[in-house]
């Protein structure tokens, strides 16, 4: 085996991007894509496939790559997967087909996810199009929620001619793509371009209108022939201690979004914004990572993550935190809030006691131990916290015969996405709990899969 270093993305300097909302990582040129394509295997039993949650064809779409095919490899890619642009960028592959594939324990992975988002820029940018395949059947469908899931389904029903239409409870599409991740690691006009081809497609959204308040899931199930839920998981955890209701404590969801979906990042916004000096963010997952990010782009002089484990179980993926890290982020780790303080109303700022690992407790990790006479405080104007979220029960509420489990999460068949409910199809966060954008792509495939079966 020939050995070829991994190709790395170029990233801006940390120190220039913590300035501004410009993406962080460039794509591959067409030089690195072919060196990185070479130093793919084209492994006869694909263990890279195994990985991935759609079962992008991995090795054959690299093989076309090599070849310079890249309107070939756009369409073997787009054959399971809806959001090419999109999963080049924030799928986890480390820990999905990257982690499978046999270079990974030699001189490192091909950068798989590297070469999808090549594709798929590549097809951005020459206006290459998915096509619908199949004749019309006739049937309707109704999409709620348009993140991931729905937008997996809705496009893998309209390639097959059925009529789809999307309801999205906000002015604007694409769920969590828009309104969370931020524009720095995932720039909003490549979600609007991928909802584009869907469009084309022929996908109908119908936006501001929340089922469950605005139309019942009763009416959408006479309506329609089959229904998916893919209404995620935005309703934000806190830890319930005092001082969570003072002025200038947000959650990371409220914050994001005011920011991505709502433009206070950009000069001239009226979206009100509480901008904080000294900003603390409590959590150390994905979306804590994104918060403290966004938050020093936000031009406050210093931000701090307050966790209470230490860095080898903060749940971010390691580019995240590596990323943190370098544009300057402070890490208190070890370190667990107690009390949010307040003068007048608002943030002055967080009681914290120091912490250290004990026992493994049931999540396979040492538990942490409050040290005994730690307190201290932070002094900070804004606090975001960060602890994870649930699904809204907005919908269970307005559908009571709608099983859920104890966490509010739509119980379904795991194979077919079907609820208890006839014609009634769940997938993505609203069933798994918050996760990942491709576990949400796959569940809504599957729905589509489990419709189409039963349409033809
Ligand atoms: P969502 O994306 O949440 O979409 C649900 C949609 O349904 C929303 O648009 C919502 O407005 C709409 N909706 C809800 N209720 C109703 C209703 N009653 N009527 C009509 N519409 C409704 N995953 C990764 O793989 N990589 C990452 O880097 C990553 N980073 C993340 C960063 C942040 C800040 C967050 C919050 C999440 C991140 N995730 C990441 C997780 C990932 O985005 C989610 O797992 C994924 O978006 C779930 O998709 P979904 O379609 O199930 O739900
Ligand atoms: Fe190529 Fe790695 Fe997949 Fe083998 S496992 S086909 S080398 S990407």
């Amino acid at each position: 085996m020939a050995r070829i270093e991994r190709q790395r993305l170029d990233e801006l300097d940390a120190k220039y991007r913590g300035t501004c909302f410009e993406e962080v990582c460039n794509g591959f040129t067409e030089e690195k894509a072919l060196t990185e394509a070479t130093r793919c295997l084209n492994c006869k039993t694909a263990p890279c496939m195994t990985g991935c949650p759609v079962s992008v064809h991995i090795p054959e779409f690299i093989a076309q790559i090599k070849q310079k095919n890249y309107e070939e490899a756009f369409k073997i890619i787009k054959g399971t997967n809806s959001l090419p642009a999109v999963c080049g960028r924030v799928c986890p592959q480390e820990r999905q087909c990257e982690s499978k594939c046999v270079r990974a324990k030699m001189e490192g992975a091909v950068a798989i996810g590297s070469l999808e988002r090549f594709v798929a820029d590549y097809a951005l940018k020459n206006g290459i199009k998915e096509k619908a395949t199949g004749e019309k059947k006739g049937k309707k469908v109704a999409v709620i929620g348009s993140g991931p899931a729905g937008l997996s389904c809705a496009g893998s029903l309209a390639k097959e001619g059925v009529d789809v239409t999307v309801y999205e409870a906000f002015h604007e599409t694409g769920g969590v793509l828009l309104y969370g991740i931020p524009q720095f690691r995932l720039p909003k006009e490549l979600v609007k371009s991928e909802i584009e081809g869907l469009k084309d497609l022929g996908v109908n959204f119908v936006t501001n209108v929340i089922i469950g308040k605005t139309i019942f899931l009763d009416e959408l199930l006479s309506e329609y022939d089959a229904v998916f839920v893919g209404t995620g998981a935005g309703l934000p955890m806190f830890m319930n201690i005092p001082g969570e209701n003072l002025n200038g404590v947000y959650s990371a969801n409220e914050y994001l979004t005011r920011v991505n979906l709502m433009g206070a990042w950009k000069d001239g916004s009226i979206t009100p914004l509480i901008k904080g000096k000294n900003i603390v963010v409590v959590g150390a997952g994905n979306v804590a990572m994104d918060a403290a990010r966004t938050a020093l782009r936000m031009k406050a002089e210093k931000v701090s993550v307050v966790y209470r484990r230490s860095r080898e179980e903060m749940p971010a993926r390691g580019e995240e935190i590596r990323h943190a890290e370098e544009e300057g982020i402070d890490f208190k780790l070890l370190n667990n809030p107690v009390e949010i303080l307040g003068e007048n109303g608002w943030v002055k700022g967080i009681k914290c006691v120091k912490m250290e690992l004990g026992e493994m407790d049931a999540s396979g990790r040492r538990r942490p131990v409050e040290i005994p006479n730690s307190e201290y405080e932070i002094p900070c104007d804004v606090v975001i916290m960060s602890l994870g979220t649930s699904p809204n029960p907005l919908l269970k509420n307005s559908c009571s015969e709608l099983e859920v489990s104890k966490r509010g999460t739509i119980v379904v068949d795991e194979n077919t996405m079907m609820t208890n409910i006839e014609n009634l199809y769940a997938g993505g966060d609203a069933v798994t709990g918050a996760a990942t954008v491709i576990t949400a792509m796959g569940a809504g495939r599957r729905a589509a899969e489990t419709i189409l079966k039963k349409f033809n």
